[in-house]
């Protein structure tokens, strides 16, 4: 007899922290759910890769949000995966500290009233500016309800245009007319690619809330959370498949019923849902099944802009472990570094050391981003390079890659001046890496942009015109492992009802 063809009751393409925390959600109600992923190793950004014993962050680098009862770390126990997760906190009266081009540096405390204090020993006479920063951070947070683990009826902070078109850097720069504070305040852009003219003021607010409670790094890497999510879903009865790049959609009466992969397989559900890039999603489940003003206002949506990572293995016991992470400028206009001037790129860096299990005085690796345009390395758009696919970009990229990977340590030298002796093994990625391994086009660091000046462009549905295909990642409410597993709520509620869910999330705390 013919064996009948397995059916899920969802297929989730792409395993990154969205399409993760989608599936488990969904398996915990009982569905059956099959993950579909294309690279070798699950989890997105959420990935690491392995040079002289050492383990590297390829997307993540810090959570906020992880302290007992904060949302993030109510989501994860409910999932199931909080008590596994290792993690080490950040330091209480630093967790970033930016340092501006005259190498001066200012702290970042953690909790509202160590933030406070911090930057009142360098700003003392900005008191009433930093009480106002605050206290907008927090009113703005308020109008998110699901970042405060609340349902709203209808989740309609994307109907306040008011909040939504308030730019960051015009509230900045309405509170203090000092420019080193103005900067201070922007100096973790970094973590959203804010810009001048475009970032909201909710951008900030929502990120910089979430690192005030609870900023931590993930001992040996971030891809714990992917594992221990993939652990969490096999028991549930999911499955993920690894290798596995989805390449089109088989129809029936305009419903989706089968995904087809590049090794030839098909794969049937009922429902299903995307966690790739919303525009490569509809080239992916055939654009033509999409309404042209969908697909125009997909294609009018930009990204937020690429980078570049240096990645330092050190000699054992030679370079110190910090436990915090550094912006550090070359340019006291903090944001507008996003438009680099090449020829003194970088002009923004993020720096941290990463964090290993009983962490000790040294560091064993150390990480810098700095921000990089796609047109950099378009010319080489025709390769492709992943562990799971691998190919060879030719001698002109590793040229590239060198002299960059050169301009960034001479960067790090001006901040720890013998940095260089203590460099065992140097390795970095490019807008191309990310670009190969998320399947974005352009590397994007965040994805979709979201702009002040235009709130539309902020709006992505969970639903699509196809009646059984979703959205879930970080395209669609937030990015951020904390931002792409609210997408993930929202996601859900398409199938789960919200005030159950949610209540049932408060109840696990
Ligand atoms: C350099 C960098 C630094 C960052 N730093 C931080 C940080 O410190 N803290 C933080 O919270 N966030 C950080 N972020 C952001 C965060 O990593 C992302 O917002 C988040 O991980 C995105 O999750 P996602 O669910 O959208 O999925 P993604 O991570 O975008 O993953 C999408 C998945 O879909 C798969 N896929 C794509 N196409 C197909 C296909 N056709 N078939 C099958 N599978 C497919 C991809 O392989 C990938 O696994 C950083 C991002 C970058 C790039």
């Amino acid at each position: 007899m013919k064996k009948a063809k397995t059916e899920y009751d969802f297929i989730v393409v792409g395993s990154g922290i969205g399409g993760l925390v989608s599936s488990v959600l969904l398996a915990m109600e009982g569905h059956s759910v099959l993950v579909l992923e294309k690279n070798h190793q699950v989890g997105g950004s959420l990935q690491v890769f392995s040079r002289d014993k050492v383990i590297f962050d390829t997307g993540v680098h810090y959570i906020g949000s992880l302290d007992e009862g904060e949302t993030l770390h109510s989501i994860f126990k409910y999932l199931g995966i909080i008590d596994d997760l290792k993690m080490k906190r950040l330091d209480d009266d630093c967790f970033d500290m930016i340092r501006l081009p005259d190498g001066s540096t200012f702290k970042h405390g953690q909790g509202y009233s160590n933030f406070k204090e911090g930057l009142l020993e360098k700003f003392p006479k900005e008191e009433k500016a930093i009480d106002l920063y605050l206290a907008k951070m927090q009113s703005i947070c308020k109008e998110f309800p699901l970042y405060n683990l609340e349902v709203e009826d209808g989740f309609s902070y994307i109907d306040k245009p008011e909040l939504m078109s308030e730019s960051a850097f015009g509230f900045i720069t309405s509170i203090t007319e000092n420019k080193i504070l103005q900067s201070v305040l922007l100096g973790n852009g970094l973590l959203y690619a804010g810009e001048t003219k475009t970032t909201p003021l909710y951008v900030l607010a929502l990120i910089m809330n979430s690192y005030l409670k609870g900023s931590y790094r993930m001992e040996n890497g971030g891809s714990q959370i992917a594992k221990l999510l993939t652990k969490r879903l096999h028991s549930l009865g999911g499955k993920v498949m690894k290798r596995q790049e989805v390449v089109r959609a088989n129809y029936q009466e305009k419903r989706i019923i089968s995904v087809e992969t590049k090794s030839g397989e098909t794969f049937f559900a009922q429902n299903f849902i995307s966690n790739m890039h919303p525009r490569i999603t509809t080239q992916v489940f055939g654009i033509e099944n999409f309404r042209p003003a969908y697909r125009t206002r997909l294609n009018k949506l930009k990204n937020t802009v690429s980078s570049f990572m240096l990645y330092l293995s050190f000699h054992e016991n030679s370079f110190p472990y910090l436990n915090y992470n550094m912006y550090a400028y070359s340019q006291n206009e903090v944001w507008n570094t996003v438009k680099y001037d090449e020829s003194h790129w970088p002009q923004a860096l993020f720096i941290c050391t990463s964090a290993v299990k009983n962490q000790g005085e040294f560091a064993e690796s150390l990480s810098a981003m700095a921000y990089m345009d796609y047109k950099e390395v378009e010319q080489w758009s025709s390769t492709f390079n992943t562990v799971a696919n691998s190919g060879n970009r030719g001698e002109e990229y590793a040229k590239f890659k060198r002299e960059k990977e050169e301009q960034v340590i001479e960067k790090l030298e001006e901040i720890f001046p013998d940095i260089r002796k203590s460099i065992k093994g140097i390795y970095c990625s490019t807008p191309l890496t990310y670009k190969d391994y998320i399947g974005t086009e352009d590397g994007s660091l965040y994805g979709i942009k979201k702009d002040c000046n235009n709130i539309m462009h902020s709006k992505i549905n969970t639903k699509t015109r196809v009646p059984n295909l979703f959205l879930t990642g970080q395209n669609l409410v937030f990015h951020g492992v904390l931002g792409a597993t609210i997408g993930a709520l929202v996601n859900s509620f398409n199938f789960i009802e919200d005030k159950y869910l949610i209540e049932k999330i408060n109840k696990a705390k």
